[in-house]
């Protein structure tokens, strides 16, 4: 499992699965269990593997996710030089964020 992603209310994660690599999510605002994968199994009724496996990640080791809030928080604290440092750092390994890094802005 890699890519172990909190987003909020919402944790998600890739797991590497037998056809492939799978996306997988679960919703954990709502009352009701709420889950998605890209997996060949998926149904929204009952949790795939991938969607447990996610889950019980989550209760073992939430520490092992990434918080994009937490992030952005520390970011929002940080000198401009060092978040251009990161960006670019970010952009050498993730060329496709180049173009939303300075969005054309219309005329
Ligand atoms: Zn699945």
């Amino acid at each position: 499992m890699v890519d172990r992603l909190r987003i909020g209310q919402s944790i998600s994660a890739r797991v590497h699965g037998t056809r492939g690599i799978y996306s997988c999510r679960i919703d954990l605002s709502e009352r009701e269990f709420r889950f998605e994968c890209t997996c060949p199994l998926y149904n929204s009724r009952q949790p795939c593997k991938h969607v447990i496996a996610l889950g019980l990640a989550w209760l073992e080791a939430p520490g092992t996710f990434a918080d994009l809030e937490l992030a952005l928080a520390r970011l929002a604290q940080m000198p401009k030089a060092e978040v251009i440092t990161l960006l670019r750092h970010a952009a050498t390994r993730l060329p496709e964020i180049i173009p939303h890094l300075a969005p054309r802005r219309p005329k």
